[in-house]
């Protein structure tokens, strides 16, 4: 998705106890991790945005062709038959947060991230999203850990997440976004991809496809 813009950069509340952490750029192996140092992109690895999108353009466009699979770039235009004027209406619904088409979190996410937190202190959230009030209300309310163990970053851009993430401690984020694991990578952050049909392309990071995998990932 894009916008543009930096939203407040709080403090990780975890962040302290950045000082063990993973060799920068080291590969992501299970019993190597400090959950401390992991954080999290949050559309199609959180929420289930690109099922909301497809039931948006349903909703405001009666475009009924969408499906899940189709999705085979991150650029909606290079991918999915339908306007880019279309495209923008419905990426502002999902950036507004107050569509009555609902978005839904992906399987297993929320409780994994709520057991997670609850090890770890507290849980980072990156987001390229312009705007961070709409998904930390969606976050607060979708994954059963107090607001004050969730923290959440909006960057405005692809671009911006990995100064985030460095200036965080992170050493491992997970993300569906090929082209932005590709940057952390060069930055020093290990990513984890969560696979999803627009991220098949070749790659050589650690790949996940449910939140069960995520889990065994980082907390054994
Ligand atoms: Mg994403």
């Amino acid at each position: 998705m894009r916008g543009s813009g930096v939203a407040a950069v709080p403090t990780h509340p975890a962040s302290g106890a950045g000082a063990r952490s993973t060799a920068p750029g080291a590969g992501v192996g299970a019993g190597s991790i400090d959950l401390a140092t992991v954080a999290f992109d949050v559309d199609g690895v959180i929420a289930d945005t690109m099922v909301q999108f497809i039931d948006l353009a349903r909703e405001l466009f009666s475009i009924e062709h969408l499906r899940y699979q189709d999705i085979t770039t991150y650029n909606l235009e290079d991918c999915l038959n339908i306007s880019p004027r279309q495209i923008e209406v419905i990426i502002e619904h999902i950036l507004d947060g107050r569509s009555a088409v609902p978005l839904l979190p992906i399987h297993g996410a929320p409780e994994v991230l709520a057991r997670l937190g609850r090890r770890a202190g507290g849980v980072l959230f990156v987001t390229a999203r312009p705007r961070r009030e709409p998904i930390e209300e969606w976050l607060h309310r979708h994954i059963p850990l107090a607001p004050e163990a969730m923290e959440v970053v909006a960057t405005g851009s692809f671009e911006g997440k990995l100064e985030v993430l460095q200036a965080k401690g992170v050493k491992v984020f997970v993300e569906d976004r090929l082209e932005t694991c590709f940057t952390l990578a060069q930055g020093g952050i290990a990513p984890v991809l969560y696979r999803q049909p627009w991220n098949r392309q070749p790659h050589p990071f650690r790949e996940v496809d449910s939140w069960a995998q995520i889990e065994r990932l980082l907390m054994c």
